[in-house]
């Protein structure tokens, strides 16, 4: 299951998982994006989508129940989906702030929920969380994304230890800047502000996440619960 997987670091996920053998269910907001993205993962046999919005409970249960009935087990979950509405705290609206707030924590809180009650049946399971860099050292102008993806750090282990004892396992990942959608839509003097902060001195790519994504999706990290590994370029170690 990856959510937000029709483009950016969730389909390099899916491209990842389907190149080990697995099938993918991808949950989107966008039955277009989504439909070519399961086109490119090698159609049916290899992925399906579901339209999904991450914020409403009834569609994350939906889509985990569509994604059982079609495949007998939910082995790995990735909450994924994302959006940002940058403003500096003078600028930024209410609805801004709940709406970043609402796809990002709440959205990860309902596909942990309820992938952790099918999890904890089956007595395994994986569940990678994406938070950010951003959570770990807080934005300028992302106050609800860095409050949304340090949330999602608190969640990733207190979700852990809930559910260690059923052999599921809860990690996150913290992506620096990483070359997407999202983040070619900055203004370049920001983009370039970020390039002289990375030790590495360039922008991450997708599959550079997926990788990490793919170690903690299997049995490689079998010993590992309630962990966040950033995924930086050695940007604020
Ligand atoms: P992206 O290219 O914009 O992809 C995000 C996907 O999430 C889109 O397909 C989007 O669908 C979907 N989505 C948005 N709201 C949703 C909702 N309510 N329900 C279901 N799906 C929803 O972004 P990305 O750069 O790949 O980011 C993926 C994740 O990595 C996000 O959590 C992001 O915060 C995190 N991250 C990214 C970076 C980076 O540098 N790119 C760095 C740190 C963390 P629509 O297009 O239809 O809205």
């Amino acid at each position: 299951m990856i959510t937000g997987g029709a483009q950016g670091i969730g389909l390099a996920i899916g491209r990842a998982f389907v190149a080990e053998g697995a099938r993918v269910v991808i949950g989107d907001l966008d039955p277009v994006a989504t439909d070519a993205a399961v086109a490119e993962l090698g159609g049916p046999v290899y992925a399906t989508g579901v339209r999904c919005d991450v914020t409403s409970a009834t569609d994350m249960d939906a889509l985990l129940t569509q994604a059982l009935d079609a495949h007998g087990a939910v082995d790995v979950m990735v909450n994924n989906a994302g959006i940002t509405r940058d403003a500096t705290m003078r600028t930024m609206t209410e609805e801004e702030f709940d709406l970043v707030i609402g796809v990002h924590l709440k959205g990860c809180w309902n596909g942990v929920r309820t992938a952790a009650a099918i999890m904890r049946t089956q007595k395994s399971g994986s569940i990678v969380n994406i938070s950010s860099l951003s959570g770990k050292v807080g934005m300028v102008g992302q106050t609800n994304y860095s409050a949304a993806k340090a949330g999602i750090v608190g969640l990733t282990k207190a979700a852990a230890k809930e559910t260690a004892h059923h052999g599921v396992r809860v990690n996150a990942i913290a992506p620096g800047l990483i070359r997407t959608a999202m983040t070619e839509a900055m203004p370049p003097r920001v983009w370039d502000q970020k390039m002289t902060e990375i030790p590495m001195k360039r922008a991450g790519e997708v599959a550079e996440v997926a990788s990490v994504a793919l170690f903690l999706a299997s049995d490689l990290s079998s010993y590992m619960t309630g962990t966040v590994l950033d995924v930086t370029g050695g940007r604020f170690m």
